[in-house]
């Protein structure tokens, strides 16, 4: 018995000390304190991880490019309201459509995985005047990063990187996203601090283009779909 409430007193310390250690303005998008790195900014254990698979990449003659890792709160506004302006504007959408268009590949600011400096989107770096480089079908067979792709399919796990935005047709929420890895020992703890969040909270209050719109019933489904609904093993 004495033995069980030690034990139990551990987890629960275990428990609290975990979630102390993050730092919630990092979860948002609003502090830097975790991150490393110059132009690529990373969480710290993120970047040594990556160092080791794009050293071991390197070995077998793949060339690993990070185009995107950490992106600040700030930043994700930018994209949000040049998005809505483009969707609004120039495509004449309604607001709504807009914002369903939007979330299909970005996110609502201060929810965004990048925010982290766990989340990197990777490509082959041997094509370095290739635009548009975010398109699935350039990952798959016969396509341009079809090389790097499969050896991360291989690989990337054993260095800690998953894939989030995964090809299951069941799941909901961002489309497929064949570049955009997540380091697992560190996002699944601010995955887990994020969600205690009051997020409702934290989306109905943000000053972005078109949240006049963000009701209930948006706000409901974009934490089901978009941020609860990703690989299973990473949560
Ligand atoms: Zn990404």
């Amino acid at each position: 018995m004495r033995k069980l409430i030690v034990f139990l007193f551990f987890l629960i310390c275990n428990e609290f000390y975990s979630q102390a250690t993050v730092d919630l303005d990092v979860i948002i998008g609003k502090s830097q304190s975790n991150l490393v790195g110059d132009s690529i900014r990373l969480e710290v254990n993120t970047y040594k991880a990556f160092k080791k698979m794009e050293a071991a990449a390197k070995r077998d003659g793949i060339y690993l490019k990070i185009v995107s890792a950490y992106r600040g709160f700030e930043r994700q506004r930018l994209i949000w309201n040049n998005k809505y302006e483009k969707f609004t504007n120039d495509f004449s959408l309604e607001p709504e459509k807009a914002i369903s268009e939007i979330i299909r590949f970005s996110t609502v600011p201060g929810t965004s995985r990048h925010h982290w400096g766990t989340d990197i989107d990777i490509i082959d770096g041997n094509f370095p005047d290739e635009e548009n480089v975010l398109v699935s079908e350039k990952f798959e067979k016969d396509g341009l990063f079809y090389k790097v792709k499969n050896w991360l399919d291989n690989n990337s796990e054993n260095f800690g990187f998953f894939l989030t935005y995964t090809n299951d047709k069941n799941r909901k929420g961002f489309e497929f996203e064949p570049w955009h890895y997540s380091y697992k020992p560190v996002s699944v703890k601010y995955f887990r601090a994020l969600i205690k969040m009051d997020l409702k909270k934290i989306i109905k209050s943000l000053d972005v283009n078109g949240s006049d719109y963000f009701d209930q019933s948006f706000i409901d489904a974009y934490i089901a779909e978009n941020i609860m609904d990703i690989n299973p093993d990473l949560k």
